[in-house]
């Protein structure tokens, strides 16, 4: 499966001013779209190509979880949010009192949650087994199927979520997360199947994908990463003056830091010997 960006379920600036248009430029528009290209990366030639999201979320580790959970998350997380709130339906409202004592403690355990998150990470209300709530801080890609629970509502605490916004007030971010909470769709998610309901029984001792054994299937993807990181370290040369581009050393004098793979330099950047640009380079034999 090739993954594509999401669809955004509203306009850039729907929701400002709880969220202003550039946080959504960026965040939806590059960081999302970078974990799905990432994502893309590391599963081509993979049997994880074959696979759902979800499955790849429970069954692997390292770069191919962080992108494939950051994909999932970032897509629920802007799913949550809505510009036309709607009160909380009963339903929901009662398990958070049985749950939480009343709906203002909820939000306010919530909150402690999503500020104590230590660096970056994902606070969640989740619904366990026998359909009790749960608040649960996940760290950097982290996400409460993992561990056998619904994801029902998330908030995206990484200071790319609301730094443009807030600065580092991740508290006042948090306060107004709660304008822009799409209650409807959070009450809605009490009813659907759990996400992990669409992967294969993973207690099973092999979980086919195709005709690959669940180790196979770790195997091709280390294979795969790995492929990826020798293809970054790759050194470029300048067709017409002979200048090497060498990833580990960088180009510091035009601002391109040691370990920089030459993909990921600038497309304005230009050979520092001879001036041409990007395209009169071509890989090092
Ligand atoms: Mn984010």
């Amino acid at each position: 499966m090739i993954y594509t960006l999401p669809p955004l379920p509203y306009a850039p600036d729907a929701l400002e001013p709880q969220m202003s248009k550039e946080t959504i430029e960026y965040h939806y528009g590059k960081h999302l779209q970078t974990y799905v290209d990432n994502l893309n990366r590391l599963i081509a030639g993979t049997p994880y190509e074959e696979v759902s999201l979800e499955t790849l979320i429970l069954t692997s580790t390292g770069p191919l979880f962080n992108n494939a959970a950051q994909v999932w998350n970032h897509t629920f997380f802007f799913n949550s949010l809505t510009p036309d709130p709607e009160p909380m339906p009963a339903e929901l409202t009662d398990l958070i009192i049985r749950d939480f004592g009343s709906v203002p403690a909820f939000k306010e355990k919530f909150k402690k949650a999503a500020t104590d998150i230590f660096g970056s990470g994902w606070a969640w209300l989740a619904q366990d087994g026998k359909g009790r709530l749960h608040i649960i801080q996940e760290s950097n890609a982290g996400n409460p199927l993992r561990a056998g629970f619904k994801p029902l509502l998330t908030i995206d605490v990484w200071e790319h979520a609301y730094y443009i916004d807030y600065r580092n007030r991740r508290a006042a971010f948090v306060d107004n997360c709660w304008e822009m909470i799409n209650w409807k769709k959070v009450a809605a998610r009490l009813h659907e199947p759990s996400p992990a309901a669409r992967v294969a029984d993973l207690a099973e001792e092999t979980v086919v994908v195709g005709t690959a054994t669940k180790e196979e299937f770790a195997e091709a993807v280390a294979e795969a990463i790995e492929e990826d990181e020798e293809a970054d370290m790759q050194r470029y040369v300048c067709i017409i003056c002979g200048w090497v581009y060498d990833p580990v050393e960088g180009d510091p004098d035009s601002g391109i830091a040691p370990g920089t793979p030459f993909k990921d330099i600038p497309d304005d950047w230009t050979c520092p010997a001879c001036g041409v640009g990007k395209e009169h380079f071509e890989p090092e034999r």
